[in-house]
């Protein structure tokens, strides 16, 4: 299905599809091509002015966000992995975008706690392990109506089964990525879809209270 999907997608501009294929060559981590495809969407449907994405890489979906969202919306994103710094910040300048770009440079747990809010749309796509432990600053800074979109949810098809059938080393991320979605979806203050698009995603949206 991923395949045949995938096959129908018609691309992007050229500077993206360059930055794509050198992530790729280089073995850097960039959102898959269902998850650009839906983010392009959303952008368009939520046409949000403030976003913040936690896990910037080399910056391919930062990029990708400001070509696809409204030409006035403006981005804030962190990273925390030293080595990926200077190719992000070339990449932002290259793109053209790099006055609607602001690059933090630091652990998110320390960053989110000094960002003033609030975002419109929030992209999570860092650690997997720290989602939950980011949540309470995620949510502080997601204005109302705001929209947490987070990536890889689903671990690969590892989060349905049980812990004991999880190898060792990924039976943490295991239990917080359960917590996590169990947040999402139990929290009266959002209204979480899980979509098992790509790695798996989730989109909440921040409501008034639990009915509207
Ligand atoms: N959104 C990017 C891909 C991000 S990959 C894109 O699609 O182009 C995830 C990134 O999150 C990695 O570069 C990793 O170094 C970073 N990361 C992981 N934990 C982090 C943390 N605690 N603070 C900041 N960045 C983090
Ligand atoms: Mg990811």
């Amino acid at each position: 299905m991923n395949a045949y999907i995938n096959s129908l997608d018609t691309g992007h501009t050229p500077f993206l599809e360059r930055l794509e294929q050198k992530a790729k060559a280089d073995r850097v981590p960039i959102i898959r091509r269902e998850m650009q495809s839906f983010l392009k969407m959303f952008l368009a449907v939520q046409k949000p002015e403030r976003i913040l994405e936690v896990g910037t890489a080399v910056g391919f979906s930062a990029i990708l966000m400001a070509e696809y969202g409204r030409p006035d919306a403006r981005i804030t994103t962190i990273e925390n992995y030293e080595k990926r710094f200077s190719t992000a910040e070339k990449n932002f300048r290259e793109s053209g975008y790099a006055d609607r770009i602001t690059f933090l440079k630091g652990d998110a747990a320390e960053i989110l706690k000094a960002l003033e809010g609030p975002y419109d749309l929030i992209f999570m796509d860092a650690a997997k392990g720290q989602y939950l432990h980011f949540l309470p600053e995620t949510l502080r800074l997601l204005g109302p109506g705001g929209v947490l979109i987070s990536d890889n949810v689903l671990q690969d098809g590892d989060v349905i089964e049980s812990r004991f059938a999880v190898e060792r080393r990924n039976r943490t991320i295991h239990k917080r990525m359960r917590e996590y979605l169990y947040e999402l979806k139990h929290d009266p203050g959002l209204r979480t879809s899980i979509i098992p698009l790509g790695d798996g995603i989730t989109v909440s949206v921040k409501v008034e209270s639990g009915r509207d």
